[in-house]
């Protein structure tokens, strides 16, 4: 499977390469400025060539490397309201089709934990690849308390669009704090707790009293990343 996983271990982000073995061309999806020596090593090795990188959503957790990774290999950088991010080639549409080589990544617009936030679908040999971002994590889904975020469109876009995803869909997450790597849409149906709250109204209500402290890098990570991950200084 054309499908490499890599993991930041600070703020527990996974960032996916996706490539062609024919045309050996790539897209890379969340990565993280910190680790962007292991993805040029990466690339390097298995000789492929970046044509995209591509942010699920405005991270709050960590900086991007979509600035970063474009200076270096020019590739095009691709994120859900590109009005709002400096250095975006250009933004993401619902339904739309990101060529790489032969592959075919669909993006599906899915608001909610962001109002910028997209799962990205790839279709490898008729087994289904989901890259969910922050909209639904394994046994879990984002947070909906800052960004925009909104607990009714949350729910809308899990059960109108990632829930209506045949059940043996693989789910890639863009975190996971316990180490669980990958999940299928089958699965989180039956298993994520956030998937069977009886109802939209008692999702709202749930997600809406979490309490959750504040990311550790918000202040820093959202103004930089607006900006594809130069810090103030840089700028
Ligand atoms: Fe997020």
């Amino acid at each position: 499977m054309p499908v490499r996983q890599f993991l930041d271990y600070t703020s527990y982000t996974y960032t996916y390469i996706i490539y062609d073995a024919t045309s050996r061309k790539a897209c890379i999806i969340d990565p993280v400025a910190e680790q962007m020596e292991q993805y040029l090593t990466f690339l390097d090795e298995v000789s492929i060539t970046l044509d995209y990188a591509i942010d699920t959503h405005i991270h709050a957790d960590h900086i991007t490397a979509l600035g970063a990774l474009r200076q270096t290999t020019d590739c095009k950088t691709l994120v859900g309201k590109p009005d709002q991010v400096s250095c975006a080639t250009g933004g993401l549409h619902d339904d739309e089709i990101i060529q790489i080589g032969r592959l075919q990544l669909k993006a599906i617009y899915t608001p909610g934990h962001t109002d910028d936030s997209y799962c990205l679908l790839l279709d490898e040999g008729g087994q289904g690849i989901v890259f969910t971002g922050d909209t639904l994590l394994i046994r879990g889904c984002g947070r909906t308390d800052f960004q925009n975020g909104d607990p009714r469109q949350l729910y809308d876009s899990l059960h109108q669009k990632l829930l209506t995803l045949p059940g043996e869909t693989l789910v890639y997450p863009g975190h996971d704090y316990k180490g669980w790597t990958s999940s299928t849409i089958a699965e989180e149906r039956s298993h994520n707790p956030r998937l069977n709250l009886k109802g939209k109204a008692s999702f709202v209500n749930h997600m809406n009293n979490l309490n959750l402290p504040d990311p550790n890098y918000m202040d820093v990570s959202v103004p930089a990343n607006l900006e594809c991950g130069k810090k103030k200084e840089q700028r």
